[in-house]
């Protein structure tokens, strides 16, 4: 059987075919009727069936009742009972601004709506944030206070049109696949058309381009400002255009008279030269387009980061045309769903203001309420903060882990630690959020759950189930309104929140979201689940009696704002939130890897999705790891302003020197400590309150941890390896924390490998070693043991059907790299049996090693890639006999770097 239904990872929101027995998913390809992907999917997308296992899920209500008490099974209506006199009980001691709810850009629409009904119509509290606020919330009001209205003016099919394509903060290779296959195809049917990338590494996107601008953190808003600068000095500014249908420039025009390319160069780092090439390819584009994400917006003036880019479309009058205009991409693949119905501290739905009376009592009316409270909502960092201040004392979380997102971990985990209540609506059982939660509630997930999705280009795509929910799951919104029906019943309010809370299904919820939105922006109320579903995914706005949906806006130069002019905005031209100095002389960024997504909890059920990276690492410039005296591969302490971690170090060409680099995506399940957000810091942006995640001043220092161990499994058989080793990694999690160093990860491709490395700095201690021994599995008659306590060195083996399925190497880990890929590759330990337990280097037998897995989809390595290209292979030759890069394309921008570093 076939399904229609979204990747649920990036904002490109690709479509998808699950394909499955009503029961289990067993596989999943690209949609090729929906227009954001037309077939294609990345690694990520194309492995979503092997992420559906059910060793980690979350299947029956758990519920804490005294606040030491270990979690027990409870029943549905004993669990939201609970919640629901827990929440009744604080609204009515501390009034509703003491509840709080936390929510996911990974939601559906409908989930997300009931959710805010629920919140502001019903409890009349406006705390309600969301991930997006960490992801897209600069975005947002850097489209309000320019265009008007949070509402990008683009269509992917604008790739396909532009000249001048400007990508800014976005790593589209690595986060946004798909949609950089159309920008590669786009630039290979016309190589005249120019790439900027702006971005302070040379990332898989920077090593396309014609022109790389590898400018210093912070700095974007002075790039912008002397490109405008230039584009005025050359006259590329257009100036009718906008007298007539904008406001603002002279101000602008003013602001940026001494923001020359010089000036600009010495303080973003980069070639004056290079500066004024990138205005005049953007000033004499007859299309150019900007592209940007979380680079711009994950910076304490990310507002002003987006409207100084938005000024340079604005200036040169090319927006609502083929091609042309400022294009945000969607991190997540619903924060646009969820903008849509107001799920934001700030907002109400369809794209109204909390703090306009007007949309206030429009909103009261449309629900049938009383009022909309005027008290505004705490956004992300503030409702933590207001929880660790014991003002928030219940919270709901529903879809995200902000003890793994949010910056400053320590005061996330001391918030949830003291909050009175937490309940946690999840898919999996083990986020690290899971942890704090009183009362856990089993979510329906993706391949389960039925709704609608909105994507970067205003997409609204139709997504059904294709199998039930395992155990006792339920979807977000049917949890949101029995919440709501219980909440009712504990304030003595049944009635009202029955009447509120009335859907049956998710085109009811749609229906009634779609009618909010009746002469707004984003009027929607042409469609519906069955006409998405008749026509297919359509872009708003589509109002009543259209036929098809708006691919661009402003078209007409009339703008979304009162007097329809859009404004040009003077950007501040502070930097980075926090500066180096000679304790934290390195500034680091923080960014996606290619094939993880997040907090790793569904891409981290795949095993196959670690082969490109398998272990948290620090990117260092080559002089700065020489200067430190650091070698690749050795752990090193990251140490910031609040805390450090320990990571292993990697020489990247990527970066440049005093620069670092760590991946976003480890936390507390696959490393001993929270990753980088032990070390990020929580300043906002004064306008769209969202943090600097992006940026932050650390030292690096080797740290000496000599008692190192290496522990994996696996199994003979695939399902019984993939299952154990989930299951195992599981109860290996909590150790974790326990050691200096350690990180757990999956090996392997068909056949699941679970990989425990630690670095202590005291020897381990035996009853550690015997207990990870009965985690793992070392034991039984097929297990070999080899001690020397006076070098405190011990192994172990284990050796099932001639294959090595186990392996501990403590106190000496020579072999630790011919054993794991003796290992992974189900290599037969025969001609190896009495070299197991030696301490060597190097195979002792001839066996090639393969290295990093490149092509995830054609399982070809770095060192087969590399090998071929040393005989003289090209791209189109290594295609050809390897197969690299001839399926999903991820890996083809890594594969030319190769080439080109040969
Ligand atoms: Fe999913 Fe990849 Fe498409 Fe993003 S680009 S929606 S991660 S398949």
């Amino acid at each position: 059987m076939e399904t229609r239904a979204t990747c649920p990872y990036c904002g490109v929101g690709c479509g998808v075919i699950i394909q499955h027995d009503g029961q289990r998913v067993i596989d999943v390809r690209g949609d090729p009727a929906h227009p954001a992907n037309f077939g294609r999917l990345c690694t990520k997308g194309a492995t979503l069936h092997l992420t559906t296992r059910p060793e980690t899920r979350l299947l029956h209500p758990e519920l804490r009742v005294a606040r030491d008490a270990p979690r027990a099974r409870a029943g549905w209506s004993e669990a939201l009972a609970h919640a629901a006199t827990k929440f009744a009980d604080v609204i009515r001691r501390d009034g509703p601004g003491a509840v709080g709810f936390y929510l996911s850009g990974q939601l559906l629409t409908e989930d997300y709506y009931v959710f805010n009904k629920l919140a502001k119509g019903f409890i009349g509290t406006h705390n309600l944030d969301t991930n997006s606020r960490l992801c897209m919330s600069s975005a947002v009001t850097a489209y309000k206070q320019t265009l008007g209205a949070d509402a990008p003016p683009c269509a992917y099919e604008d790739f396909d049109h532009t000249d001048c394509l400007l990508i800014a903060g976005a790593n589209p290779a690595y986060a946004h696949p798909v949609a950089f296959r159309r920008i590669e195809a786009a630039k290979a049917a016309r190589p005249d058309m120019k790439i900027i990338v702006v971005d302070p590494r040379r990332t898989d996107t920077a090593a396309c381009a014609d022109l790389h601008l590898a400018i210093l953190p912070g700095t974007d808003v002075w790039l912008f400002n002397a490109l405008l600068h230039v584009m005025l000095w050359e006259g590329y500014v257009n100036r009718p255009w906008v007298r007539q249908h904008t406001e603002g420039f002279e101000a602008l025009r003013d602001a940026v008279r001494d923001v020359t390319p010089s000036v600009a160069a010495g303080i973003c780092g980069v070639a004056e030269a290079d500066i004024v090439q990138a205005a005049h390819w953007w000033g004499q584009a007859r299309a150019p387009l900007s592209l940007w994400c979380m680079g711009l917006n994950q910076s304490h003036h990310g507002t002003h980061n987006g409207t100084a880019l938005i000024a340079l479309s604005l200036a040169v009058g090319k927006i609502g045309q083929p091609g042309c205009g400022p294009f945000s991409l969607t991190g997540q693949p619903n924060a646009m769903g969820g903008r849509e119905v107001g799920g934001l501290a700030n907002l109400l739905p369809a794209h109204r203001e909390l703090a306009n009376p007007r949309h206030r009592e429009e909103v009261a009316a449309f629900w049938g309420v009383r009022e909309i409270s005027a008290t505004p909502g705490l956004t992300a960092v503030e409702l933590f903060e207001a929880v660790r201040a014991g003002q928030v004392r219940a919270l709901w979380i529903a879809c995200t882990n902000p003890a793994h997102s949010m910056p400053q971990q320590a005061l996330i985990r001391e918030a949830l630690g003291k909050c009175e209540f937490v309940a946690v609506q999840e898919a999996y059982a083990n986020t690290e959020t899971a942890a704090f939660a009183d009362l856990l509630l089993p979510a329906r997930t993706w391949a389960e759950k039925e709704g609608t999705v909105t994507n970067s280009e205003r997409r609204i795509s139709r997504v059904e189930a294709a199998v039930a929910g395992p155990g006792e799951t339920r979807a977000d919104w049917r949890i949101a309104c029995d919440f709501a029906h219980a909440l009712g019943a504990a304030l003595g309010r049944e009635a009202e929140a029955r009447r509120l809370f009335p859907y049956e299904d998710t085109a009811a919820i749609f229906a009634e979201h779609a009618a909010s939105t009746r002469g707004r922006d984003l009027d929607i109320t042409g469609l519906s689940h069955a006409r998405l579903v008749a026509d297919g995914p359509q872009q708003w706005p589509f109002p009543a009696g259209a036929t098809h949906g708006t691919p661009r806006l402003y078209a007409d130069g009339v703008f979304a704002t009162a007097n329809g002019r859009a404004r040009f905005v003077v950007p501040v031209t502070t930097l980075t939130a926090e500066t180096t100095d000679a304790r934290f002389p390195l500034r680091l960024t923080t960014g996606r890897l290619r094939d993880q997504w997040h907090g790793m909890s569904r891409t981290g059920k795949s095993a196959r999705l670690y082969a490109h990276a398998d272990e948290a690492c620090i990117d260092l410039a080559a002089p700065d790891c020489e200067r430190r005296g650091l070698r690749d591969g050795e752990l090193v302490r990251v140490s910031s302003r609040r805390g450090s971690i320990v990571l292993r170090v990697r020489t990247s060409a990527e970066i440049r020197p005093g620069q670092a680099f760590v991946a976003m995506h480890w936390g507390r399940n696959v490393l001993s400590s929270s990753g980088i957000n032990e070390l990020t810091l929580n300043h906002v942006d004064p306008d769209s309150r969202q943090p600097e995640l992006k940026h932050l001043a650390v030292q690096v220092e080797k740290v000496e941890l000599p008692h190192q161990a290496l522990l994996m499994r696996s199994a003979v058989e695939a399902d019984t390896a993939n299952g154990l080793a989930l299951e195992r990694a599981a109860a290996l999690e909590p150790w974790l924390c326990r050691f200096d160093h350690a990180t757990l990860s999956l090996a392997g491709r068909d056949h699941a490998v679970l990989v425990l490395r630690i670095a202590h700095a005291t020897p381990l201690p035996d009853a550690w070693l015997a207990e990870l021994d009965a985690l793992m599995g070392l034991q039984g008659e097929h297990c070999l043991a080899y001690t020397d306590a006076r070098r405190a060195v011990s192994k172990k083996a284990l050796v099932e059907e001639g294959l090595l399925t186990g392996l501990r190497l403590t106190g000496e880990t020579a072999a630790a790299g011919w054993l794991t890929e003796l290992m992974t590759g189900r290599a037969p330990t025969d001609a190896v049996r009495r070299w197991l337990f030696a301490p060597l280097a190097q195979p002792p037998v001839e066996r090639a090693s393969r290295g990093r897995i490149v092509c995830n989809c054609k399982d070809v390595s770095e060192n087969e890639i590399r090998a071929a290209v040393a005989a003289g292979a090209d791209l189109a030759e290594l295609q050809r006999t390897l197969q690299c890069g001839t399926s999903c394309g991820s890996c083809v921008p890594e594969i030319k770097r190769l080439i080109g570093n040969a």
